[in-house]
């Protein structure tokens, strides 16, 4: 037995290979090993041996001990691509080299720029078995790493049978048989005794080493011959087939002869937005739904009419019975369709229909269709969700007329990935959640009620794939992953095998956050970070605490009362901030005032049309062109018991007259009830304006909380509802970090609390840049919570800073994203050293 150690060959995080953000290194399909995510540009030698020569490759090195163990060292991942560009090769093949010499120098920014990830895996490229390894943890240039046992590999060799079986290929892969291809061939054989040997240019490789294959130096359309020798030789040439055949389906084709470096955007991968985070291994099922056939003229106007009532009435109750066994985003969902169905204003369109001659089902049609064309097209994201709803509940009438169940409903196979154009809220509710593995949607939004319904119960959700996802047939196995964004049709076996253990992964790292997220967490150094949850219900404050939210830094109360015809009394008010501050067991609550306006069209509140509503009468400014709404408003959130326990904040301020005229209204109500003394009264930092006063505000607003979705949609001028323009929207924009900076500062001037509590302050990337900019609080919507902790606990203040001043000197918000990249790995890589 060959018992070798092996150094670490780079500093940085240790991690094992299921991590690996590719699933050939990640299902160990190029040889068992760890995987180490550099915080240094210099590759060194784990152990003494000679290098082996690998054709063209400078992103990678292999090293073979002097006991025949193969090691090989790939620097980054899908760096083939870069066709050896900020790589610098420091030995030559055949060398000999001790342990820790330097073998490859690379310029770490660049790479973290052009490559997916930078993460290196280590592996045995010729078998061997590790007995044991490091991971999970920092190391440096020569710590231990593996200690491997060489000797499996040559008994794998030993065992060959006298059977030989041989053909030939031209090689299907763009960049020729390199480390991914090569993989992909040494894992299909792993099932196989055979010794599987391929044949280029007079020379011969071993076909279950990576390695072997790649000193072959074959590129893409050369003819190779693999020969096959043992009891099983037809079965592993078969099982070559799919991979190097030139009739492949075009499925495989595809998969197998991108290069490296575009396989993410390859036919067998379909990339899309991540709406729930997740991993899901499953089998395809196609959700494809024609539109309800009606007829257009009715049977009689009273027949009608009362057909159409009934139908209403019965799915109301119908949801009410639903809404009352359900809890969280499902409970409120059903709630707010139980309402919706009753609209008068939309059961009156209707029956105006029928009277017109026409039946129940065209006039219920017409009316949901004509009430959502109007909310579609509105700014606000919210409002577009309504439209939606209303085409959910159009379906849902229209199959209760035809004397069906409202919801329709399919049975699922086990591990059921959903691949749908769009799905609606009732057709996922419907859905067996013990088969339902994942969801994949054609389009759809990643804000929407289907996707806020999929994170609640924890259902992995990718929407906006395009077309091409409903083309996947039925029972196609299908690899979904939520976490990086895309769907992977039909990949070979193994990187299924890899998934599932991937997933199993990260179902446990999703659990250790969530039970180390209900401590509080400060950075390495002791900046102790106050981590707190957006709501909009009571149900959402249940669910935060679970999560680990220390208190509610933005309650979103104009969500509350959505779905009213007459604006909420200040007793039912009080009675539901009441049951919020209840559920938050004593946690501090901010109450934002409603922040509604020209573009959300409140029943209750009709507004004058405006051109631009984004612009207009918005926030605290409708608030005080209705200040009766204000003055029962103020009234209610100052009859929350425990008075300690709530804070007010104002929407859209610009300046400190808002701030003023609300504080007198507030001491005013206050006085009504007898009460010395105000709650706390901050301000939302949403516009340039308020930013550029933040000096101001801060000395006489009691604490100050940044508005990020509005601060960008403000200072970058563009609308934070635009379709076209959604990716330059970007909170991490040095002009919008300029500004929150500013407000930092005069927080900090003023010992006054910052929080950020737009979305910004939900993105991990961000978190380093906004503890360096000093925010030492942030609201965030629940579920990010435990990940947001534990990136906090990795991170150190001091270096936080630094990165912040890089990220205000940026030139563009792509240059920040890519700054927090590396600083995330880095923040990694140092945490327990
Ligand atoms: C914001 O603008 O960042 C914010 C938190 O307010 P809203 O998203 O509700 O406008
Ligand atoms: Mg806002």
């Amino acid at each position: 037995m060959s018992i070798v150690k092996l150094a670490a060959p780079l500093a940085g995080w240790c991690l094992p290979l299921a991590e690996v953000p590719d699933p050939v290194f990640a299902g160990a399909m190029a040889g068992d090993g760890v995987a180490i995510d550099p915080v240094e540009g210099v590759l060194h030698a784990p152990c003494d041996g000679e290098i082996v020569p690998m054709r063209d490759a400078r992103h990678a090195v292999t090293v073979r001990s002097e006991a025949g163990i193969e090691v090989l060292m790939h620097v980054g991942i899908e760096t083939v691509g870069l066709k050896g560009q900020g790589f610098e090769l420091l030995v030559s093949a055949g060398e000999r080299v001790r342990q820790g010499a330097p073998l490859l120098r690379f310029d770490l920014d660049r790479l973290a720029r052009a490559a997916p990830s930078l993460v290196t895996p280590i592996v045995l490229a010729s078998g061997g078995t590790v007995l044991s390894r490091a991971t999970q943890r920092a190391l440096a240039v020569g710590d231990f790493l593996m200690e491997v046992d060489g000797g499996e590999a040559q008994a794998v060799a030993a065992s060959a049978a006298p059977q030989e079986h041989a053909r030939r290929f031209r090689v299907p892969f763009d960049h020729g048989l390199h480390v991914r291809p090569a993989a992909l061939v040494a894992a299909a054989l792993r099932p196989f005794k055979s010794q599987v040997v391929i044949v280029a240019r007079g020379r011969s490789a071993s076909a279950r080493s990576t390695v072997a294959m790649m000193s072959l130096g074959v590129h893409c359309g050369e003819t190779i011959e693999v020969r096959c020798t043992g009891a099983d030789a037809a079965q592993a040439l078969s099982a070559l087939e799919p991979l190097l055949a030139p009739d492949l389906p075009a499925v495989v084709q595809q998969e197998v002869r991108k290069p490296v470096a575009a396989t993410l955007a390859d036919a067998r991968r379909l990339e899309g937005l991540i709406a729930s985070r997740g991993v899901a291994v499953g089998v395809a099922l196609a959700w494809k739904q024609a539109e309800i056939e009606i007829v257009e003229q009715g049977a009689g106007a009273a027949s009608e009419s009362a057909a159409l009532r009934n139908a209403l009435a019965f799915l109301a109750s119908h949801l009410g019975g639903l809404a009352a066994n359900a809890t969280g985003a499902s409970g409120e969902l059903l709630r707010a369709h139980a309402e919706l169905v009753q609209d008068p204003e939309l059961e009156r369109a209707a029956l105006e229909a029928v009277a017109r001659g026409k039946s129940a089902s065209y006039g219920w049609r017409e009316a949901t269709r004509g009430m959502a064309e109007s909310l579609a097209v509105l700014d606000d994201e919210r409002m577009r969700e309504r439209a939606a709803d209303l085409r959910d509940l159009e379906e849902q009438v229209l199959r209760v007329l035809r004397g069906e169940v409202p919801a329709a409903e399919r049975e699922l196979p086990e591990n059921a990935v959903v691949l749908a154009e769009d799905l609606m809220p009732s057709q996922l509710l419907s859905l067996d959640a013990r088969r339902l593995a994942g969801v994949v949607l054609a389009r759809g939004g990643a804000t929407s009620h289907v996707a806020l319904l999929a994170a609640s119960h924890g259902i992995p959700l990718l929407v906006s794939v395009g077309p091409a996802v409903l083309e996947v047939a039925e029972g196609t196995p299908v690899v979904l992953d939520a976490e990086h964004g895309w769907i992977d049709v039909d990949p070979p076996a193994a990187e299924l095998a890899a998934a599932q253990r991937a997933a199993l992964q990260r179902a446990a790292e999703r659990a250790a956050d969530l039970e180390a997220a209900l401590q509080p967490c400060a950075t390495r150094d002791g900046v102790r970070i106050t981590v707190n949850a957006n709501l909009g219900s009571e149900e959402e404050a249940h669910a935060a605490l679970r999560q680990g939210a220390e208190g509610c830094g933005l309650l979103r109360t104009e969500f509350l009362f959505l779905d009213r015809r007459d604006p909420p009394t200040e007793a039912e008010q009080a009675a539901e901030y009441g049951r919020i501050a209840a559920a938050l067991q004593g946690r501090p609550l901010t109450i934002r005032t409603m922040d509604i306006g020209g573009d959300k069209p409140i029943a209750y509140l009709p507004l004058p049309r405006e051109d631009n509503p984004a612009l207009g009468m918005r926030g605290v400014r409708a608030s005080l062109w209705r200040p009766e709404l204000l003055r029962a408003q103020l009234g209610a959130i100052l009859r929350v018991q425990p008075h300690s326990q709530c804070r007010i904040l104002l929407p859209m301020v610009n300046d400190l007259e808002d701030l003023r005229v609300v504080r007198a209204i507030a001491a005013e109500c206050a006085r009504e009830q007898g009460r010395a003394a105000l709650p706390p009264l901050g301000v939302m930092v949403e516009t340039p304006a308020a930013a550029m006063m933040a000096d101001q505000l801060a000395r006489e607003a009691d604490f100050l909380s940044i508005g990020t979705n509005d601060l960008s949609q403000y200072t970058l001028a563009i609308d934070r509802g635009h379709a076209d323009l959604g990716e330059k929207l970007d909170a991490l924009h040095p002009a919008v970090l300029r500004l929150i900076r500013k407000v930092a500062e005069a927080g900090g001037a003023a010992a006054k609390s910052v929080s950020v509590c737009g979305a910004m302050g939900s993105d991990v990337d961000a978190l380093p840049i906004l503890v360096g900019l000093g925010v030492h609080e942030i609201s965030a919507t629940a579920s990010t919570i435990p990940r947001l902790k534990r990136t906090v606990r990795l991170l150190d203040a001091g270096e936080c800073r630094e990165l912040a001043q890089r990220a205000l000197d940026a030139e563009s918000a792509a240059a920040v994203r890519e700054l927090a990249g590396v600083a995330r790995a880095r923040a990694r890589a140092a945490a327990s050293s």
